[in-house]
């Protein structure tokens, strides 16, 4: 009988949607949390695992020397090198791809590096139209790399003091 009375004054007071509009109210004047993305970009840490990319030292020489480390270590079996020994004596790749619709961005690559060179960039803007445009070979991911080796070298020297 009491919660038939209780629920009549509920249903009469329209107690529900006070409480509703009470939450809306408490929202409406709080802190905006929503980022207006793609005008407004959320922070990203120095270790955020986006697209991948191969450096190079600053005399131009790749950093890679081909110990297949990273391929060991993929959990995914995204990476695929091939290799050979120049005339210096030096073992570098002749094949470096990586296949990101296999790859889960783990980081272990990069981690496994003992040259720094395989590293997870901060670009997450990129998408590929057909499964092929994901599979990333050693010129694109050089070029990557190219591209954005001050942010890579910045973010890797904030990281290092963690190490
Ligand atoms: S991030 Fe992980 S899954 Fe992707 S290539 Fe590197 S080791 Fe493989
Ligand atoms: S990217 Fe690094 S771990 Fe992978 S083969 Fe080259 S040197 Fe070895």
């Amino acid at each position: 009988m009491i919660s038939r009375i209780k629920r009549f004054f509920d249903t009469f007071l329209l107690a529900e949607l006070v409480k509703g509009m009470s939450m809306t109210g408490r929202y409406f004047f709080a802190r905006k949390i929503t980022v207006q993305y793609p005008e407004e970009r959320a922070p990203q840490s120095p270790r955020f695992r986006g697209l991948h990319a191969q450096r190079r030292y600053p005399n131009g020489e790749e950093r890679c020397i081909a110990c297949k480390l990273c391929e060991a270590v993929c959990p995914a079996l995204a990476i695929q090198i091939e290799s050979e020994q120049r005339a210096d004596g030096t073992r570098r790749t002749t094949r470096y791809d990586i296949d990101l619709t296999k790859c889960i961005f783990c980081g272990f690559c990069e981690e496994a590096c003992p040259v720094d060179a395989i590293v997870e960039t901060r670009i997450y803007e990129y998408h590929g139209e057909k499964r092929g445009d994901l599979y990333y070979t050693k010129e694109m991911l050089l070029a990557v790399g190219d591209k954005h080796e001050a942010q890579i070298a910045q973010d890797k020297a904030a990281d290092a003091p963690y190490r």
